[in-house]
């Protein structure tokens, strides 16, 4: 692709917003960037991007911004159906996301890994799974750096291992993922797809580009995933934690194998993965299968498994504090996190649920609340919607905020109780992000913790 002199609008500033734009250029193109959004509510990345001769423009589009480009980057964030971008592909305009932008640019050798849960997770794991392999790994995407910020560093034999959302697959045109990994697919971001099937089309999109000497990595117990092994001309392989598989990564008597057409071999045990929770065995299924098609011999791979530590604010364990385990996963931002959350924790839990709905069916938490919750502490906008949904199941407590919860909590926990954030909802409306949220929950977990001390 030939960025030179180009005309080149950036619409949303977020990470890869403004990594786009300084990448186009360097390469000598004429960049724009647009954000609806006022300049006091944008990084400090504005006089960035001025002093490296980027046009800004803030708070709303203009008439002719997204006239007479070649080419238009779009930002996860905006909706490709979006009136201005619409209009601009009628114009015949090319539209394309960050991850496209970086795929022009990337060596081929590319893991993408996509999922409604665990993207993070496994995809950090496959990186260092690689890394131990003794490969050149670069790691990015949704995940932190953006793809384009890879492009730099990465050598013709690196193998980058990309997060990939639904988002960044709806604007793709070329990338062609030598391992498309699909975690499972289960209802999100329903407020911006609509409908599960332009949710599960769009996923599927990950498979596009793919030919028969690529691979596709998928969980043979996702109903979703099982269908959307009709959709990749790749070589499916496939992990499961329920059943032995033709081709892929299963678990038998404990030990983790990996089995092709040329036989099977043992990678690992199960016993030795140190994350909490039957979902982290499929992620890590999911990466060790990664890892042998990637060529990393067993015993590397093993022992990257072995020192792997939780995200943060993915079941991250905070403190213990009077016998009283506290967990954040504040990560857990839609339902089917939250039922992974609660399975990983056989019972006496105090779950704080609640923030932002995402559109969510809560009744799908009652068999496990009532199974293995105490209480339930419901905080922000989605409270009285949780409430009347879960009424039957749990005994609830109107906490209002993160603190009150928190407080409320480790009153009634008893020792070898769990103190859980797993909000089953987005955190816009009291934090600015999840991270933010997790923080909040930690920090006020150490203070807990201190006020015992004294
Ligand atoms: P993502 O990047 O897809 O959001 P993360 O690794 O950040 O995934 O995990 C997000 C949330 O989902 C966390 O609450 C985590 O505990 C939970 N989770 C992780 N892996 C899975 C999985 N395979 N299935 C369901 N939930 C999962």
């Amino acid at each position: 692709m030939d960025l030179n002199n180009k005309r080149v609008l950036v619409v949303g500033l977020g990470r890869s917003g403004v990594a786009s734009a300084l990448f186009l250029k360097q390469r000598g193109a004429q960049v724009t960037v647009s954000d609806s959004k006022p300049q006091e509510q944008l990084g400090e990345e504005i006089p960035v991007l001025l002093d490296h001769g980027i046009a800004v423009e803030t708070g709303g589009h203009g008439e002719r911004t997204f006239h007479g480009q070649d080419l238009i980057v779009v930002s996860p964030g905006v909706p490709v159906d979006s009136p201005p971008l619409v209009q601009a592909r009628a114009l015949g305009e090319p539209v394309i996301g960050e991850i496209e932008l970086a795929a022009q640019f990337l060596p081929k050798n590319i893991v993408a890994i996509t999922g409604s849960n665990g993207k993070t997770t496994t995809t950090t794991l496959t990186g260092e799974i690689i890394a131990a392999g003794g490969y050149a790994t670069h790691v990015g995407g949704n995940i932190g750096t953006p793809a384009v910020s890879l492009v730099d560093a990465a050598r013709p034999d690196s193998i980058i291992v990309l997060e990939v959302s639904s988002f960044q697959l709806e604007t793709i045109q070329i990338f062609r993922p030598k391992v498309a990994v699909v975690l499972n697919v289960t209802p999100d971001h329903l407020d911006r797809h609509r409908t599960f099937e332009t949710y599960v089309d769009a996923k599927a999109r990950i498979f596009e580009n793919q030919q028969a000497d690529d691979f596709a990595v998928l969980n043979g117990d996702d109903p979703v995933c099982v269908e959307l092994a009709g959709r990749t001309p790749a070589q499916v392989f496939w992990f499961s934690r329920k059943k032995e598989v033709q081709q892929g990564t299963f678990v038998r008597d404990g030990r983790i194998l990996f089995r092709d057409s040329a036989g099977q071999k043992e990678v690992t045990l199960a016993s030795e993965i140190p994350l909490k929770g039957a979902h982290n065995l499929e992620n890590s299924l999911a990466a060790v299968c990664v890892g042998v098609l990637m060529k990393c011999v067993p015993e590397r791979i093993r022992a990257a498994v072995h020192k792997f530590k939780a995200v943060e604010h993915r079941l991250e364990y905070v403190a213990t504090i009077r016998g009283v385990e506290y967990y954040n996963d504040s990560k857990a931002t839609n339902v089917d996190a939250t039922i992974k959350a609660l399975e990983s924790f056989p019972a006496n839990i105090h779950l704080i649920l609640g923030g932002k709905d995402k559109g969510s069916d809560y009744t799908v938490l009652n068999d496990l609340l009532r199974e293995r919750v105490k209480y339930v502490y419901t905080i922000g906008a989605a409270a009285a919607k949780i409430e009347s949904q879960i009424k039957e199941a749990a005994e609830t407590v109107h906490a209002e905020s993160l603190d009150n919860a928190v407080q409320r909590a480790s009153a009634n926990a008893q020792p070898g109780d769990i103190v859980l954030l797993a909000p089953a909802c987005a955190s816009f409306d009291q934090f600015r992000n999840y991270e933010h949220r997790g923080k909040v929950f930690k920090e006020l977990v150490h203070g807990l913790a201190r006020k015992e001390t004294v």
